[in-house]
């Protein structure tokens, strides 16, 4: 029912060896407007400016989202029996899960209420390049690759591929930017968890003897989030950029003359964006931007653009007490700086595995040799460590010192 490439398609890829692409819909999909955007957006928002070599693109990272899942449907049992529908559409809602990333991942959320995966809805769903093309395969397609996208497909299976806790997305973004940071801590064995995966009672289980390769897994979540994800320097880049996004929705309502050559953001601060706007807004359109602004009359604006693109940072510290924040605040002010754009106050806490109550969410589950099945936790002492330990939070305050 699905054309065929006229030849099987590859692309080169660091993570997978190969990408490999046999359906005429994938190939065209990457060909869109819509999808080669993504190559002008970081994976990684403003990771490079911690690890240098982290320039690896959404683009990227949506191929090899799409491998893992094409690998999943041919090589799990359990999942290769799926119909070719079902397995095409789990894999173009691979390919399409991260279309509706804005610029610097969820910094830009500070300057639009509308999340990234409302945005990757509608590329999907209005007229685009992508929706013609998924119209083309047949009218009620565009819909049930977006319901894979919203976690309600009614094959429950191909929601947990592509957004579960041991998901085709995960797996490639945690061995996808340890590669490209250069760090080790985000290698797992791929092949096992592959190897080990099946399907029992409608979910997507990991036979006993892959437990070690979960743990791994698990493992290599907890240190890149502390690591690469929630690294401070990274988060005072990305404070500037919400403080930066901030002081322009403010002067929009204040004084908007001053982001009159602005073309690119002033959609989003008027919240009159359209499908155009959404599309033309990448990491390039943003950089230019902070560019004009380092020569803006307004002196926050100009200032903290131009911060952005010289590296020159804010500092940071732990904060304990609200009398910690309160006095920073103060620092900060006697300096000359108006702490509403130079004190962020920002919190990160993660555990790398949170097993759900029935109904809440998709939790990992081992196949026992009985044939019975039980939720991580209960099975592995490491994760069930991870799991009752204290949740390891991290409250920071960034702000200029001199
Ligand atoms: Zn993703």
């Amino acid at each position: 029912m699905f054309k065929k490439t006229d030849e099987l398609k590859v692309m080169r890829d660091p993570i997978h060896g190969y990408i490999h692409v046999e359906y005429q819909v994938i190939w065209d999909c990457i060909n869109a407007r819509e999808f080669q955007r993504l190559r002008r957006i970081h994976q990684l928002g403003g990771t490079f400016e911690v690890y240098h070599t982290a320039e690896h693109s959404r683009f990227a990272h949506s191929l090899g989202v799409y491998e893992i899942t094409r690998r999943m449907v041919n090589e799990v049992s359990g999942l290769k029996e799926l119909s070719e529908m079902d397995k095409v559409t789990v894999m173009v809602a691979a390919l399409l899960h991260d279309l509706g990333h804005g610029p610097f991942s969820h910094a830009f959320e500070a300057i639009t209420p509308v999340a990234h995966e409302e945005y990757t809805r509608r590329v999907i769903l209005e007229n685009t390049q992508i929706h013609q093309i998924l119209s083309g395969v047949s009218e009620d397609f565009p819909e049930k690759v977006a319901s894979i996208i919203n976690y309600t497909h009614p094959n429950d299976l191909l929601n947990q591929i592509v957004s579960g806790q041991l998901d085709a997305d995960r797996m490639d973004y945690l061995l996808r930017d340890a590669y490209f940071t250069g760090t080790s801590y985000g290698n797992f064995d791929l092949e096992r968890i592959l190897r080990t995966m099946r399907v029992k009672d409608q979910k997507i289980v990991m036979k006993e003897s892959g437990i070690h390769s979960v743990e791994d897994y698990i493992m290599a979540r907890y240190h890149m989030y502390w690591q690469v994800y929630y690294h401070p320097v990274t988060r005072s880049y990305e404070a500037i950029l919400h403080a930066l996004f901030q002081r322009m929705k403010d002067l929009a309502q204040t004084n908007p003359a001053v982001l009159k050559d602005l073309k690119m953001f002033l959609p989003f601060l008027k919240g009159e964006d359209t499908m155009q706007d959404h599309f033309r807004m990448d990491e390039s359109a943003a950089l230019y931007g902070f560019t004009l602004l380092s020569e803006s009359e307004d002196a926050i604006a100009r200032d903290l653009a131009r911060r952005l693109l010289d590296r020159d940072l804010f500092e940071y510290k732990t904060i304990k007490c609200e009398e910690d924040l309160a006095r920073i605040k103060k620092e900060v002010a006697a300096l000359g700086y108006d702490p509403t754009y130079y004190v962020i106050h920002d919190e990160a806490s993660q555990r790398p595995y949170k097993p759900y109550k029935s109904g809440e969410g998709h939790n990992i589950y081992i196949l026992r040799e009985d044939g019975s099945i039980k939720e991580l936790s209960l099975v592995s002492d490491i994760v069930n460590a991870i799991v009752k330990g204290n949740l390891k939070e991290d409250k920071k305050a960034f702000y200029p010192i001199g």
